[in-house]
Parts: structure tokens; C-alpha cells; sequence
């Protein structure tokens, strides 16, 4: 196995299956146990094109219709025309499309940035194809972060081929901002980069903050893709279907590499996904986000009435405790004894890093969880915390 695929798979997944061999609450993998009004609708269709329509093979690229309802959504929201044939693919979840941009786009020679924290997964695919990897690191300021545009600058060269970031972030819940994405375009420009932009979270964000995707910034429209996925959107993370869309070249090479990997997505989940995307009252997303923000409240009040200091984050599904304020040095230690010691269970958030270099005071909570769950778990702190 080539080097940068050795070592533990998923910590998402590993955090998960700990919590499950302790009976401990799972708040680490990134999934739902909710659901939001409207979802029955979605599966009940789903469910009768899986009988009515097509068991054979799709076109690679995603059916005509989800196609079709992707470049509505993007003209609806974003008042961008992307063309369906050549500026928007389907992948088997965001997770591929990632993927597929670092081996589609990448080869030895070129140097790629990423904004930290970043989502792990894409590090060690962007790994193997034998490109130089640079960070930039979101400054960071109690519980707030931001992006610092000469610290970009300084990571990038002629040799810059890629910009990476997620957007609302995972792991921080940080949100770029209109601004950020402007210092983004500005240094894409400057040394002829393009951009990938995974904003799976872009309907999870709180209070007065805006997701500002990439596909709003003219100056980006020959240099970036987006990607996204109705995995956090509709709560369906296991249906597998994401897409990128945006900047010709770079669709292209990500379609070559999921259409070489995975081929193509099954007719039902496409039609599912479809009927999601154009067929679902405009109430359910708003839904999807009033239901969020109170979970989020939730759990940040419960957690900062017991003393634990906690980052109550702007989008995603996360929140973030500060475990160096309760002595303890080490997010990945912890995390690995958090299900048997307190009977909650997270992510450390280091590996956002690279090489781990911030973020050790950090654990990642995922907050999509019965009102149950969460209060299991701060109570499962309260008692750790008294012992
Ligand atoms: N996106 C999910 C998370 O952040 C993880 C998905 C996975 O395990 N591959 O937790």
C-alpha cells in the first residue's frame, strides 16, 4: 500500500464504533438521528421509482433530471447559469467527489493549499497523486477564526495548482465570509489557481451568519468548483449522492475519475435526490436549520452551565469543547477514553491539522442528535466532571 494510505481508517468511523462497543452517546460521525418534516415524502418517492423506474446503469455524469434540478437550484440561489452538460457531475457522495478532484486534478509537480482545518479524508488522496501539499492555518480567536490573506499568499507560488477549503467548516463550524471568499479569488488569480470548495454544510448556518458559496463570486466562475452533497441537507448521509459543479476543466476531470471509480449512481436514489432538491417545500430547509440552532443551543448552554468551555459554532452540525481548561492535553487520548471514562464519544479535532500542529485542546461534538442524547451527555460530563 502506497504510504499515504497506511494507517487507522476513518477516525469518524473508528470514534463511532467505540461508542457503540461502550454503550456510550455517539456524538462523533458526522450523521442524523433526526428527521425534519417533509423527509417522509422524499423516501416514499424513492421508494416508487425504485419499483417503476430503471434497474440498468445511469449516465456517469447523473441523470438529465437531477442535472437539470442541480443547475435550477444553483440559477435559484446563487444566479449563476451552469451548463448541465459540462458543468455539473454526481458523485457517490461528496466524499468521492473530493476525491476525485485530487486524483482528476493533481499530478507530481504541482502544489495544492489547504485551509485548515481541513476535512481529513482528502489528505491523503490528494497524497497519492505525488503532489506538494501546503496549509494555511484560519487564525484563531477566542472561539472565533478567520482567514488571513497574507498567510495565503505566503503558502502559494507558480506552482500552485489547487486552493482546498470546506465552507461552513468542519471541524471549527467556522463560516467563510464574503470577504474570505474575495481574498480566495484575489490569490487564485494572482498565481493562475483554481479553487475546490466543499460546502456540504451550506444550509446548516446559525443566527445572522450567511453561507456565501463560491459559485457567487463572478471572478471565481473560470477557477472554481463547488461541492456539495444532500447528505447534511436532507439528513440522508447514507443515500451517497453529492455533486460538484462550477469551472469546465476541473468537472471534467472529476467526472473521468468517479466515472473510472464508481461509475455511475442507481436511477432511484437519483430520482429520490431530485425530488428532494425541486419537490420539497421551501419550509423544509428553513426547518432544517431552526431545528439545528436549538440543538445547538442546547447543547453549548447545557455544556457552558456545567463549566465546560465550549465553541458554539456559526454553521455545520458541530460544536467544540476546550478540554485543556479540564487538564487534559491530548484530543486524540482523550477521545480514545472519552465512551469508557465519560460515556460520550467525539472527534479530536488535531487531525484537522497538519501534523496535528493546533487543535489538541479541541473535541468535535456532533449535535444532530435527540434532545436525549444530548442531555445524556452533558450529564454524563456533569458526572465525570464532579468525580
Ligand atoms: N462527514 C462525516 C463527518 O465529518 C464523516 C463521513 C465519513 O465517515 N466518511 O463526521
Amino acid at each position: 500500500m502506497p504510504p499515504a494510505l497506511r494507517g487507522k481508517s476513518s477516525i469518524y468511523k473508528a470514534m463511532s464504533q467505540l461508542a457503540s462497543a461502550h454503550g456510550a452517546v455517539d456524538l462523533a460521525q458526522g450523521f442524523s438521528l433526526l428527521s425534519v418534516p417533509g423527509t417522509s415524502a422524499i423516501l416514499d418517492h424513492a421508494a416508487l421509482a425504485l419499483r417503476e423506474g430503471s434497474q440498468n446503469y445511469t449516465n456517469p455524469n447523473g441523470t438529465a433530471s437531477l442535472r437539470q434540478a442541480l443547475v435550477d437550484n444553483s440559477k435559484r440561489r446563487f444566479g449563476v447559469d451552469l451548463d448541465p452538460e459540462e458543468q455539473v457531475t454526481v458523485c457517490a457522495g461528496a466524499q468521492d467527489a473530493l476525491g476525485a478532484a485530487m486524483l482528476g486534478l493533481l499530478e507530481a509537480g504541482d502544489e495544492v493549499v489547504f485551509i485548515e482545518p481541513f476535512y481529513n479524508p482528502v489528505i491523503p488522496m490528494a497524497k497519492l497523486t505525488g503532489a506538494t501539499l501546503r496549509f494555511v492555518s484560519l487564525l484563531q480567536d477566542d472561539g472565533s477564526y478567520r482567514l488571513d490573506e497574507e498567510s495565503l499568499l505566503a503558502e502559494m507560488s507558480e506552482k500552485t495548482k489547487l486552493i482546498v477549503y470546506n465552507s461552513p467548516n468542519s471541524p471549527s463550524g467556522h463560516v467563510f465570509t464574503r470577504t474570505e471568499l474575495e481574498s480566495i479569488a484575489r490569490a487564485c488569480k494572482q498565481y493562475d489557481a483554481y479553487l475546490i470548495a466543499d460546502e456540504v454544510y451550506e444550509h446548516l448556518v446559525y443566527d445572522d451568519n450567511k453561507h456565501v458559496s463560491a459559485l457567487e463570486i463572478p471572478e471565481l466562475s473560470e477557477r472554481a468548483v463547488v461541492i456539495s452533497s444532500i447528505s447534511k441537507s436532507y439528513l440522508l448521509t447514507g443515500w451517497r449522492v453529492g455533486w460538484a459543479q462550477g469551472a469546465r476543466p476541473l468537472i471534467a476531470g472529476i467526472a473521468k475519475v468517479h466515472s473510472l471509480m464508481s461509475f455511475c449512481l442507481p436511477a432511484f436514489v437519483s430520482e429520490g435526490a431530485r425530488f428532494a432538491l425541486e419537490e420539497t417545500p421551501d419550509s423544509f430547509l428553513g426547518d432544517l436549520r431552526t431545528i439545528h440552532q436549538g440543538k445547538r443551543d442546547r447543547i453549548c448552554d447545557g455544556l457552558s452551565d456545567i463549566g465546560i468551555q465550549v465553541i458554539r459554532p456559526r454553521g455545520t452540525f458541530f460544536a467544540s469543547i476546550d478540554i485543556g481548561d479540564l487538564g487534559q492535553g491530548d484530543d486524540l487520548a482523550f477521545c480514545l477514553s472519552m465512551p469508557e471514562k465519560i460515556g460520550v464519544a467525539g472527534v479530536p479535532m488535531s487531525l484537522s491539522w497538519n501534523q496535528r500542529r493546533a487543535g489538541r485542546n479541541l473535541v468535535r461534538l456532533c449535535f444532530s442528535r435527540s434532545d436525549e442524547d444530548l442531555d445524556r451527555a452533558v450529564s454524563a460530563f456533569a458526572t465525570w466532571k464532579r468525580s
